[in-house]
């Protein structure tokens, strides 16, 4: 059976109201890491509606942290598409919502709550665009449906999850992966993201004295805040230019068709310096800010701490995080250790370093047959053209989930520019639910005959 595409459009329609039915009921548990208990529900909810729809479900826990949900649809042709998402959310304070995080709420079209665009409602279209197909005889493809806990912490248990045999033996039969997120502009064009940038978070930390001294002291004792502050300009320069050495060595540059695609992108330089208030935007990695958003590799310094706030006191502590994000072919356990290297050879061996966790880039080739093939679902469920990211400035376990066949990964969902994923207000459209619902029972179709 081939449907055609109004019959499917009318499937997926149809499928609508239980999806966000389901969504809703997802929405109300507060699946935030310290939350153990409404996480482990959370878990235990999406292996129900997985089962509920027809799915084999494999509970995998052997990597320890919360559980990652495997589920597998047995469709009627040989491939295997494999489905990102994640059931964890970002914490969410109710102070500054208008209506609470944990209360989905139906407003104007809109549905609010934390997780509605990550990573709950991908999730739920995804379930629905599998049971317009049921309405056919069931998927024209295997499908498996990989629902990660631990997204929003880094993902620290999915690599021992997935070395579960079973999910490994399921897993083995993936061809192509379409991963958790993705959107609309403004102008109503679907938003297609080929990878992620891969990050490195690191913690330094200085000491002094042990003893809490008067900052009079610090013409004869340590100062550690000094001392990291110098230490991070062994780091990095006020030009921007990283200063390890070897940091640059594996970074593979992007290709021609990579650039290509980033040119097109929509970058409103204007819009963006008056609605973040900054005089200008940074132009480190390139002359255009695609260049450092999208393909080189960002030092961020996200914490920086020393003393209380008392005055006239030395700190003995001073504490800062970095966020690197990396770009493909670098190793973050290795960025750890040049870093480390690098401060010990520069006069900064007290600095403590301490790897916090990474994850590598991965990126998609524009050209890839796959990327064609969810490019022309999008055009024919949204009537526009897609707009292809040759990568997010985001990142993910998406090289894990990859794997070593380095399969390839399209990330496409339900989300919008006004969307306020991590923050408040988080929403999705209706509309665009169901758009994206339809986007992927059509691209189990071409993907099936492709
Ligand atoms: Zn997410």
């Amino acid at each position: 059976v081939r449907p055609a595409p109004h019959r499917l459009r009318s499937a997926c329609a149809a499928q609508t109201p239980r999806a966000l039915q389901d969504l809703q009921a997802l929405l109300r548990l507060p699946s935030v890491a310290d939350q153990a208990p409404f996480v482990t529900a959370t878990a235990i909810a999406v292996a129900d509606l997985c089962t509920r729809d027809g799915a084999e479900v494999l509970r995998l826990d052997r990597g320890g942290g919360f559980p990652a949900i495997l589920a597998r649809w047995r469709g009627r042709g040989p491939r295997t598409l494999l489905l990102y998402n994640h059931y964890d959310v970002q914490p969410a304070d109710p102070e500054g919502w208008a209506s609470p995080p944990f209360a989905p709420t139906l407003r104007g079209g809109r549905l609010f709550a934390r997780g509605a665009a990550d990573n709950k409602g991908d999730l739920l279209c995804r379930l629905a665009a599998l049971r317009a197909w049921t309405a056919f005889g069931g998927p024209p493809c295997d499908v498996l449906l990989l629902v990660d806990g631990e997204e929003e912490s880094g993902s620290p248990s999915l690599r021992g999850h997935l070395a579960d045999p079973a999910a490994a033996a399921w897993l083995a039969a993936a061809e192509a992966v379409i991963w958790e997120f993705g959107g609309r502009e403004p102008d109503g064009r679907p938003d297609l993201y080929l990878g992620v940038k891969g990050l490195c978070e690191l913690v330094l930390r200085t000491t002094g004295a042990a003893a809490l001294l008067h900052a009079a002291m610090g013409a004869i004792a340590p100062s550690p805040a000094w001392r990291l502050v110098w230490a991070l300009g062994a780091l990095k320069g006020p030009d921007g230019r990283v200063l390890v050495p070897g940091f640059h060595d594996a970074i593979r540059p992007p290709t021609a068709v990579e650039r290509a695609a980033a040119a097109r992108l929509p970058l409103d330089e204007a819009d963006l310096r008056a609605r973040w208030g900054v005089p200008a935007l940074l132009r480190e990695g390139g002359a255009d800010p695609r260049d450092a958003l999208l393909f080189a590799p960002t030092w961020t310094v996200t914490e920086l701490r020393a003393g209380a706030g008392a005055p006239a006191v030395l700190p003995r502590e001073a504490v800062a995080r970095l966020d690197i994000r990396l770009v493909p072919e670098q190793d973050p356990a290795r960025v750890a250790a040049l870093v480390e290297a690098h401060l010990a050879a520069s006069g900064f061996a007290d600095v403590a370093v301490d790897y916090l966790g990474g994850e590598p880039a991965h990126r998609t080739a524009p050209d890839h047959p796959f990327v064609a093939a969810v490019a022309a679902a999008a055009r024919q469920a949204y009537g526009a053209e897609p707009v292809v990211h040759p990568t997010s400035a985001g990142s993910g376990p998406m090289a894990l989930v990859a794997g070593p066949r380095r399969l390839p990964v399209v990330s496409a969902g339900c989300g919008y520019w006004g969307a306020q994923a991590h923050g408040l207000d988080e929403n999705i459209r209706v509309a665009d639910f169901e758009a994206a619902a339809l986007h992927m029972a059509l691209l189990l179709q071409r993907f099936a005959e492709g």
